[in-house]
């Protein structure tokens, strides 16, 4: 049985999850409110704001070994630098369990970003992300993310980036990404390795990429919410299973139907039923995220 790694999870220090919105209105977030302070229609929260010991309880009773902590694409560089902080002090008390990427604002200026990025290297953090050019507003190909992906490259990080699907349900705070930004991106910078989240939004799919997957992963983030439990089978046939990375979106409420809460167990129960084979399945839910050096903690 292969171990579990969830790629893609986020948290928050006690200060935002105490009173999110109040939060977010406080430190000049409301896109990140729109998106996750809402309520569904039914009433119910899009998610949860667990504390660090809450995410630990749930991965023990879903069985999953490490969780990589994703940062929030902010629009604040200062919030990205506060996350960062808090994701170097989870590492540090959890380096078994936890690995974290970290978080920067391109548009604030490249030299805070990259200063930061170097920061978050040196306290232990792996990667970069989760990112969104098209929300925090930059260039794909604009100098302020071009200096920091050479500094991603000389770090060897993985990238984690936001991506929507154009087919995808439309929902409050959604943001347009079109597919052939993240494959020019990729193709400018071939040593870095993107990892385009939910699927790629599709990406695979689409005409407009040519097919193209060179140095793009994909993740599994908030799957059940945009597409069916056939995605797997059907997504691991065109890019095979070494492009894939199993992410849950944890604490994103995945089955708001079916459960009051988030759980990481039943998407691992969705992927277990998908009908992959043994192989396939190590390298989803482990062998790639340790090729990206997403173990470190
Ligand atoms: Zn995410």
């Amino acid at each position: 049985m292969p171990r579990v790694i969830d790629c893609h999870v986020h948290l928050y220090p006690d200060a935002v999850n105490r009173d999110p919105a109040e939060w977010a209105a406080g430190h000049g977030e409301p896109h990140w409110a729109t998106l996750c302070t809402r309520k569904r229609k039914d009433g119910r929260a899009v998610q949860g704001f667990p504390s660090v010991e809450e995410l630990l309880a749930e991965m023990d009773r879903a069985g999953v070994e490490r969780a990589v902590l994703l940062g929030w694409y902010w629009e604040r560089a200062e919030n990205c630098a506060a996350q960062n902080r808090f994701f170097a002090e989870c590492v540090r008390a959890h380096p078994d369990r936890l690995s974290a990427f970290a978080t920067v604002q391109p548009a604030a200026g490249a030299a805070q970003a990259v200063a930061e990025m170097r920061r978050a290297g040196a306290e232990g953090l792996c990667g970069l992300g989760e990112l969104s050019p098209h929300a925090q507003g930059y260039a794909v190909a604009g100098a302020e993310f071009g200096a920091v992906l050479a500094v991603v490259e000389e770090l060897g990080w993985p990238v984690n980036l936001h991506v929507t699907d154009a087919r995808g349900p439309h929902y409050p705070g959604r943001v347009e990404t079109p597919p052939g930004d993240f494959v020019k991106v990729a193709r400018s910078w071939p040593a870095v390795r993107f990892i385009l989240a939910h699927w790629g939004g599709g990406a695979p799919f689409a005409t407009e990429t040519g097919g193209f997957f060179g140095n793009v992963y994909y993740d599994t983030a908030a799957s059940p919410l945009l597409y069916g439990a056939g995605i797997w089978r059907e997504f691991l046939k065109k890019t095979g299973a070494a492009r894939v990375l199993f992410g849950s979106d944890y604490p994103l409420n995945n089955y708001p139907r079916e459960t009051e809460t988030a759980e990481m167990g039943r998407l691992l129960a969705e992927v277990r039923g998908a009908g992959l084979n043994g192989e396939e399945l190590a390298a989803l839910l482990e062998g790639t995220a340790r090729d990206l050096g997403m173990t470190r903690g």
